[in-house]
């Protein structure tokens, strides 16, 4: 039997506007409605920005504590993943709602061009947020932007502000940064296999081309990721009418390659994170 593929849902994102897409949850009341119909379609790892009340991407930790809460209420064992990425946020800022535990966060391991500003991600910093998410227990989900990114990730397991193996999603499709091409995908693959053995690994593909990119995932093994955040299209006529049709449309890709959905238990276990406990203290 195949090995369960993980569906990521990036459900909000820190740039796209709810009148380029109604559909978009902004609010977190909103985001926790939208995250629970997109986990009853499969998705089990929720990535999260949170927003201002005007749309601006937001730093406040409460508002993170109060999504958690939420979907951990909807969404039993769900894994939340919090970005600490850049866009409208200050550095000290981005990791200051990682007292709050989250399951897994974002940490890129190097700076890049994005379409409009410099995703700026200096060394001393990178290792701050690394060192705080190790002792808070917290799964990084390593961005890889290019390839320095890896061997970067690398000196970050030979330090030991990272716990190997590590999680690494390989993101194509941003303006200035790498484009969705299968050889450059494997040979990242090829190199993360050198590097950090034992990686497990999602690609993530933004704009047009992330179905394209969650097939050519789907076929080596990897996981995939998906929502409003990378990609507000079904088709190119046709806007996605939630995350939870993003994640269905996912699911069929899943089927196509003849690998199932990972339920919660499953995609904990894959990714090293502990087992969901019910208030009965049963494993889920
Ligand atoms: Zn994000």
């Amino acid at each position: 039997m195949s090995e369960p593929a993980i569906i990521a849902v990036a459900i909000t994102g820190s740039v796209p506007r709810k009148k380029d897409n109604p559909a978009l949850p902004v609010t977190v009341s909103e985001q926790v409605e939208s995250t629970h119909a997109a986990f009853e379609a499969g998705g089990t790892l929720v990535h999260v920005h949170v927003r201002n009340d005007d749309e601006t991407p937001s730093s406040d930790p409460d508002r993170f504590a109060a999504f958690q809460d939420g979907v951990r209420k909807h969404c039993p064992g769900i894994i939340v993943q919090f970005s600490t990425g850049g866009r409208g946020r200050e550095l000290a800022a981005r990791g200051a709602m990682l007292h709050h535990r989250p399951d897994m966060a974002s940490l890129a391991t190097g700076s890049v061009n994005f379409p409009t500003i410099v995703y700026e991600n200096p060394p001393a910093f990178v290792r701050e947020l690394a060192s705080t998410m190790r002792d808070l227990s917290i799964k990084p989900e390593i961005e890889v932007f290019d390839l320095a990114m890896l061997t970067n990730t690398r000196m970050l397991v030979d330090e030991g502000l990272l716990l190997p193996p590590p999680h690494v999603q390989f993101v194509f499709g941003v303006k200035h940064a790498l484009p969705p091409r299968e050889d450059i995908l494997d040979f990242e693959l090829q190199l993360m296999r050198e590097l950090l053995p034992g990686a497990t690994w999602t690609a993530a593909g933004i704009g047009r081309d992330q179905f394209t990119v969650a097939r050519w995932a789907l076929a080596r093994g990897g996981h995939v990721r998906t929502g409003l955040e990378d990609n507000i299209r079904l088709d190119r006529d046709t806007l996605a009418p939630s995350n939870a049709a993003l994640v269905r449309r996912t699911a069929e890709l899943c089927a196509e390659a003849g690998r199932p959905v990972a339920t919660v238990a499953q995609a904990r276990a894959i990714l090293g994170l502990r087992p969901h406990t019910t208030t009965m203290g049963e494993a889920a």
